[in-house]
Order: C-alpha cells, then structure tokens, then sequence
C-alpha cells in the first residue's frame, strides 16, 4: 500500500502529454489556453473621447469662455481638421480625439447656441480621454498559458482580435459501473438492488473539470462483461471503473486490467476513504479503477482524478489547494491512513460531519469541504486550526 502523496505523484506521472487544437473564441469558454496571450495593440488604439461634451485644449476649459463649434465627430469617425485655439468640436464617447485636443468638456457643463458654446460657471476639471493604451499595450502578455477561460477573459481576447484560440484538447472519458446489483436511474431495481450513483456525480464532475465523458453500459461481476465495456470505452484518453476494485470475490477491475495489459502504477493507498484504488496505463489510455462506495468514488475522485484531468488540460487550477480554518468539533487520534473527512466550512469553522461511512451520499452531498488528517495524527481540539480542502 503506497501514502496518498505517493498515490497521487503517480497517477499524474501517468499523464504525459498535452494535445492541442484552435476553437473559436465564442466556443472557448472554459476550455484551457494553449499558450500565452500576447497583445499585438494598443487598447484603445487611439486617444477617445470617455463622455459626450466637446473636445477642446485645455487651457480653454474655463468659466465663461465662449468658444467656436467647428464640427462634430462620433465613435468610428474622424475628424481631419486640427482644433485650434478658441475652438471646440462636438465628440461622443468612443470617439477620437481630434488633433489639437487633450480634454473633454462634457455637455452638461457647457450652453451650446448655434454654433458656439459658453462655458458654465462650475466646470469638471477632469480631462474624459481615454488615452490610447491606457487598458493595455502592445506586447503585453495579457493571459497564461493554461488558465482556464472565463467570460472575462474571453471578453479580453476578442478585444485583441483573436476570432481563433489554441486551447488543449479535453481529455474523453469513458466510465463503466460494476456490479450485479445495479441498475440506472429510471429503471425498476429488483428487491436485491440498487440504484447507480456516483456514475453521475463523477460524470457531472468530470464536466465541471473540463473532460468529456460518457456512462457505459454496466458491467456485470464477471471477466466477459467487464472485457466488453472496456472494449466499448476505447478509444478514451481515460477509462474509470468503479467498484469492484478490492480483493473480493466479485472484484474483477484488477484481473482484467491485468489480462488487458494494462501496465500498473499502483494498487490500493494509505486513504480514507477509498483504499482500493488502482491506476495504471495501457497504449495511450490511462486506467483508473475507484471504489465503488459513493463517497470514496466521488471523493477519490476530486483527490486523484481532478489534478490528473487538470495535468492532462494543462492546467494548475485543478490543482486541490489546501486552507486552513479553526475546527469546530473534537476529533479523535486518526488511523493509519490519511483521511478526507466530509465537513462544512462555514464563516471561518469547520465542522466535521459525525458520519463518515463512505456509503452516506446525504452527507456528502450536505457537506462543502474535506478535513484533512495525517496517517496517525494525535485527537484534534476544538479551535485548532486544521487543514482542509474545498469539496469538489
Ligand atoms: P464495490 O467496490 O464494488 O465492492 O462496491 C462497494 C459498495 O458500493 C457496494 O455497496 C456497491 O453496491 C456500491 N456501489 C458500487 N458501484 C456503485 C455505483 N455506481 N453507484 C452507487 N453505489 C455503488
Ligand atoms: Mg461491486
């Protein structure tokens, strides 16, 4: 049995190449950029006008002064005179300064009679220009490489100009249940059975982390049907079983990764919950057996399997990042191995729920953060301050 840092150091060793492709922008929200995003122009490009009013030197821009209206120009034209003294031109926002202009008078501090304007007593004395690259220049590095898009940062390319991204291709996965006993959601289970769960949570989650996934049918406890789901899930960059992954004698995921040749990196870890657990490669796809009670599967999952589809993105913000806040409740010495206990984190505490089989989805589900105990660990008091991890 490998420590849960062993654990975790070789499943992302399993992942040991990015593929790229170019979406369009419009299609790239959450995908993760392939490279740096460097700015090639000024934003604005030219010096604009921030308000409505007029464009004048600002030596003009005094109570009273009566100055000549010499055009008029709005956001996407121009205006090819040079302003001189005494003169001003009517601009609107986004529009660029005409040439011998450095300030904006904005309209509500002026009276404009036919083609003059007089000057109002009190007067803005802030200039309203957007000068040019005041948002960014030329060159910038402006986005990372491997930052997940938001709709900012989205908003900022297309600013840019970019109508294409190059962002890393999203790892597909492919998930097989096991177990005789399960149906999926909407069928009737017999008397013996239960419904598939975590299936979903971990598809919903692998969606959320930016892989795309697919449910196959359940495999059955046996060696054919477990062999033919996976045949189904090839080709994936990721399979995952779940269940079926201890020494039982129903437990079929490690003799038939073995007879498919799949090369190990390691079975079961020093982790509460979910110590049956296998990782291993064969070709290109990578194999991920998880455990088949609900909270060690979706649990497993967020520890092992976010950071791993984050490598395979190419991204560090899956990357689990440990706080730390004060404990709320007692909590006895820990065992032999680490444990990720469910817990809510609420205005700096954490409670840690009494519940911890791995089978309580309730408790999962009512949770929002995962305490963190070392192999061992003495009792923890109320008001220590211990680590934990946000849920999901
Ligand atoms: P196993 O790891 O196959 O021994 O399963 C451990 C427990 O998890 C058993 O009670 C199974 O019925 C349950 N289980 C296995 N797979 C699933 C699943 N996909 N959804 C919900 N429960 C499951
Ligand atoms: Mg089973």
């Amino acid at each position: 049995m490998i420590s849960f840092e062993q654990a975790l150091s070789k499943i992302l060793y399993l992942a040991d190449k990015i593929d790229f492709e170019e979406v369009k922008l419009e299609e790239s929200y959450s995908r993760v950029l392939a490279h740096d995003s460097i700015s090639s122009r000024d934003q604005p490009p030219f010096d604009a006008s921030a308000m409505d009013g007029y464009a004048l030197n600002k030596i003009d821009k005094l109570p009273s002064k009566k100055l000549s209206v010499i055009g008029k120009v709005a956001a996407g034209n121009s205006f090819d005179r040079t302003v001189g003294k005494g003169q001003a031109v009517r601009v609107f926002t986004g529009a660029p300064m005409p040439k011998g202009t450095n300030s904006v008078l904005i309209q509500e501090d002026a009276e404009e009679l036919e083609n003059f304007i007089t000057i109002n007593q009190i007067v803005e004395k802030k200039d309203f220009v957007r000068k040019k690259g005041c948002d960014y220049k030329s060159g910038e590095i402006l986005l990372q490489r491997g930052k997940i898009l938001t709709s900012f940062d989205i908003a900022l390319l297309a600013s840019m100009n970019f109508p294409l991204l190059k962002v890393t291709k999203q790892p597909r996965v492919s998930i097989i249940s096991t177990g005789d006993e399960l149906v999926f959601p909407g069928n009737l289970p017999d008397s013996n059975q239960i419904v598939a769960s975590n299936t979903y949570g971990l598809k919903a989650l692998l969606t959320k982390w930016g892989a795309t996934s697919h449910i196959l049918p359940i495999a059955r406890d046996n060696i054919s049907s477990l062999e033919k789901a996976i045949d189904l899930a090839i080709p994936a960059d990721l399979v995952i079983t779940i269940g079926g992954a201890s020494v039982g004698d129903h437990d079929y995921v490690n003799k038939v990764f073995n007879k498919i040749n799949v090369k190990h990196s390691f079975y079961k870890v020093a982790m509460r919950p979910g110590k049956p657990i296998l990782a291993g490669k064969n070709n290109n796809t990578i194999f991920v057996g998880l455990p088949g009670n609900p909270v060690s599967a979706l649990v497993c999952a967020q520890l092992l399997l976010k950071p791993l589809i984050g490598k395979m993105l190419g991204t560090s913000e899956l990357n689990n990042i440990e706080k730390k806040a004060s404990l709320q409740n007692d909590l006895p010495k820990n065992g032999g191995r680490k444990h990720f206990m469910r817990a809510f984190f609420n205005n700096g505490y954490l409670e840690v729920s009494q519940k911890q089989d791995s089978s309580l989805l309730n408790v999962l589900q009512k949770a929002n953060a995962l305490v963190i105990r070392k192999p061992n660990e003495p009792p923890a008091k109320k008001g220590d301050l211990i680590s934990y991890l946000d849920l999901d």
